[in-house]
């Protein structure tokens, strides 16, 4: 069944076809793709979602996508982690990681939006994809494009992250290192989206390309036994995923698949080294100021989000708010996750922890509710961050007297200080070795 009815101006509502347009002719506005609610009310049910893949795809009916796609088929439906350790730590009784640090095939949550981008590109009749990114996306949109047999051209910020750019060289797409920021990036790119037949996936396909996003959120209600959380926090570049996880969250809602009225608040979280869209929330304007991006958490580090404006309106929405986290302490809350859950995020997984910290600080998240925290991408990609934070307790030669001496230095070192027990507080490691027994 073809549940897709078009394209539509979410600002004025003009209707367009079911096609790559980018904007509105008639009033620039950003377009969203229409489906027949109506009809799906009563066939989407609790059964046949659970009856479907193993996969995103099992919510194919509410994404842009119809009939069986070739590519991209086993991403998602990613791991929905109990974190009681993370909770005790945060002061909260119910707390879970979101983790898609493990989703397949690129360990980060673009691989949602660049499945279905790609699917619909073939469907399109593309032969070319190709995308302006931050370093996750560049790597998902060059795995997918070589699983597809489909040309990638992948246009990045010089200054990335040495492992990123690997992790997208490696699929060999064609890569162009420009000299400039994510957001001079972003404008090349729909330039270069006017002049030549390509699907440029967050350009001209991007009202499809987002809505990939939605399917996060469908696995959280789903896995929560179709319930929706107290809380959900998550990261924010262009503020799409905040976005759609709320659309996903309502559209449940339209299909009767929730218990009880959701009341989900959505918080926003961003680096302090380039938080337009918090500072937006906080200061509770619509109106926003973009910034020149300084962060170590460069996934996420867009001075110019397309997508503020509707992030302000999920935050206004949902009764949520924002919070922000410096260099440093996106470092502690990394080490916190790793600590406490055995989780390693990358660093927009340590700004969701670390802006969950201060909204349980505020009394925004209070003590007897339960959060879902966003981990989008994994801690191996960003393991520069951590560079200088972390090292070997000791070098020794291989033989067991070396080993015993080593070990009794350590112990008496440690002896007389208190064992940092690593659920304990997110400082409590700065500035000193861990106690004997932790390895
Ligand atoms: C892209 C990205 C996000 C957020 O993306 P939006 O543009 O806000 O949808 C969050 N975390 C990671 C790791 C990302 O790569
Ligand atoms: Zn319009």
């Amino acid at each position: 069944m073809n549940t897709v009815i078009g394209l539509a101006c979410r600002e004025c509502g003009r209707a367009y076809p079911d096609a790559p347009i980018q904007v509105c002719e008639r009033c620039f506005g950003p377009l969203d793709v229409q489906y027949r609610y109506d009809a799906l009310v009563g066939r989407v049910t609790r059964d046949t979602i659970a009856a479907g893949p193993r996969s995103m795809w099992r919510y194919r009916e509410l994404l842009p996508v119809q009939g069986e796609t070739a590519v991209g088929r086993h991403v998602g439906l990613t791991p929905l982690v109990w974190a009681p350790h993370l909770a005790k730590a945060l002061g909260v009784r119910e707390a879970w990681i979101k983790n898609d640090g493990v989703c397949h095939p690129t360990w980060s949550f673009k691989d949602r939006v660049v499945a279905v981008a790609v699917a619909k590109a073939r469907e399109l009749g593309f032969d070319t994809v190709a995308c302006g990114s931050t370093g996750n996306l560049a790597s998902s949109l060059a795995a997918h494009a070589a699983e597809a047999g489909m040309a990638a051209y992948i246009l990045l910020p010089a200054d990335l992250e040495p492992g990123k750019l690997l992790g997208a060289l490696v699929y060999r797409p064609v890569l162009v290192a420009v000299e400039g920021t994510y957001d001079d990036v972003n404008r090349l790119s729909s330039e270069i989206a006017d002049s030549r037949p390509w699907a440029f996936v967050n350009v001209n396909l991007r009202p499809y390309y987002t809505e990939g996003s939605k399917s996060y959120g469908f696995e959280i209600v789903e896995q929560l036994g179709w319930r929706a959380p107290d809380h959900i926090v998550v990261p924010c570049a262009a503020g799409s995923l905040y976005t759609k996880i709320w659309k996903a969250i309502k559209e449940l809602e339209t299909l009767r698949l929730i218990d009880g009225p959701a009341g989900t608040r959505m918080h926003a979280a961003q680096a302090a080294g380039c938080a337009p869209i918090v500072t937006m929330i906080k200061s509770d304007t619509d109106v926003l100021v973009p910034v020149r991006p300084t962060t170590i958490a460069k996934s996420i580090a867009v001075g110019n989000p397309a997508d503020a404006y509707d992030a302000y309106r999920t935050a206004k929405a949902s009764g949520g708010s924002a919070e922000q986290a410096t260099d440093e302490e996106i470092v502690d809350a990394m080490l916190l996750l790793a600590r406490t859950e055995g989780i390693f995020a990358e660093t927009a997984g340590g700004v969701t922890v670390a802006a969950t910290r201060k909204l349980v600080e505020r009394g925004v998240i209070r003590r007897d509710e339960s959060v879902v925290v966003c981990i989008t991408g994994s801690g191996l990609k960003t393991t520069d961050a951590l560079q200088d934070r972390v090292a070997p307790d000791v070098t020794i030669r291989p033989s067991l007297a070396a080993f015993d001496r080593a070990l009794n230095d350590l112990q008496e070192a440690s002896h007389g200080r208190a064992r940092s027990y690593p659920h304990a507080t997110a400082h409590a490691d700065q500035g000193q070795r861990r106690g004997a027994g932790d390895g």
